[in-house]
């Protein structure tokens, strides 16, 4: 073969052979991120609804035991559970352990860490909300949300980091919200509460920080949930204001983006933040809110 040739059949089998490479390099490195959590148990809790069954999903996706928490139909909370088994093949268990419950949370986890080995990421998500004025708020919504939204989380945290520290390696999610940053008004006692995520978030991450174990905050702008939709006929009372006016110009006004975030967004960020890569991030209150909070 003249030389010319030949030099041109030896690169074009160098091409070829790099472009097989870098695909089985590519096809790899996916198989190896679809699996970026096998072996690994992660408890979401309120996660039979909205953003806490989305991230629930995204862990089992991969490769996570699950266990989902919150409250709903009972044949409803079985569908999503065997769902996650199903769909991903792993295992899913259910806790209903009330999150106005210390002692419910703390066996929640124990039930966790025997059933699965550990506990190596806990995601604290499960919230409600109530609007109204300062002066009306009533007594027993206050108290609510401060344990549900708050100290829920400090119960599991307590109850998880122990092992976390023992193995390691952990990561704690906390679902926090823009408005662990920045108030809204007649939000009194979830502003109070989301402010206080951000604080523990942060205080963990410091006690945390040589044991492998990092502690951040997601904080989503409006995301269609539940949540949201059960906030607009309060917002409308106490706004005065019709449905597609609380939409438009209460929601999505604060969101320079003028759309709702979405939970698979929400729970994208919290497979990234339990990535090897991420590891390094930690005490961070993170938006996630079509830039609400750089105005
Ligand atoms: P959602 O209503 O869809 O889900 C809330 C979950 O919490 C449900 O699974 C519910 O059963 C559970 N829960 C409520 N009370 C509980 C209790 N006492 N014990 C155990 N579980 C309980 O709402 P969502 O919008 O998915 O909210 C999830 C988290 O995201 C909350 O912390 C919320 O504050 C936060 N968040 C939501 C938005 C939004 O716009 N939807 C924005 C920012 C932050």
């Amino acid at each position: 073969m003249p030389s010319g040739k030949l030099h041109r059949s030896v690169s074009l089998l160098f091409h070829l052979r790099g472009r097989v490479l870098r695909r089985s390099i590519a096809s790899a490195s996916f198989r190896l991120e679809k699996s970026m959590l096998k072996g690994k148990t992660a408890v979401v809790t309120g996660s039979t609804s909205g953003i806490g069954l989305a991230i629930a999903r995204a862990y089992a996706a991969e490769g996570a035991n699950i266990v989902i928490n919150g409250f709903g139909e009972p044949a409803a909370i079985e569908t999503e559970r065997a769902g996650i088994e199903t769909d991903f093949g792993v295992k899913a268990r259910y806790s209903a352990a009330d999150m106005t419950h210390g002692g419910a949370i703390a066996t929640m986890i124990a039930e966790a860490e025997a059933e699965f080995g550990s506990v190596d990421i806990l995601v604290n998500n499960a919230g409600i909300q109530f609007v109204a004025a300062v002066e009306e708020f009533p007594v027993e919504k206050w108290d609510a949300i401060i344990a549900i939204n708050l100290s829920a989380a400090f119960h599991a945290i307590r109850a998880a980091l122990p092992g976390m520290k023992q193995r390691k390696w952990g990561r704690i999610v906390n679902t926090a919200s823009a408005h662990a940053l920045v108030a809204s008004p007649f939000k009194s006692a979830y502003v109070a509460a989301k402010h206080g995520i951000a604080g523990l978030t942060k205080t963990v991450a410091l006690e945390a920080a040589t044991f492998g174990v990092t502690v951040n905050a997601i904080c989503p702008g409006y995301v269609w949930t539940p949540l949201v939709e059960k906030q607009i006929p309060e917002t409308m009372a106490a706004r005065n204001l019709t449905k597609e006016q609380v939409i438009n110009d209460v929601l999505l006004h604060a969101q320079p983006t003028k759309q709702f975030v979405t939970s698979d967004e929400v729970a994208a960020l919290a497979v990234f933040l339990a990535s090897d890569a991420a590891k390094s991030i930690t005490g961070v209150i993170l938006p996630i809110d079509g830039g609400w909070t750089a105005q």
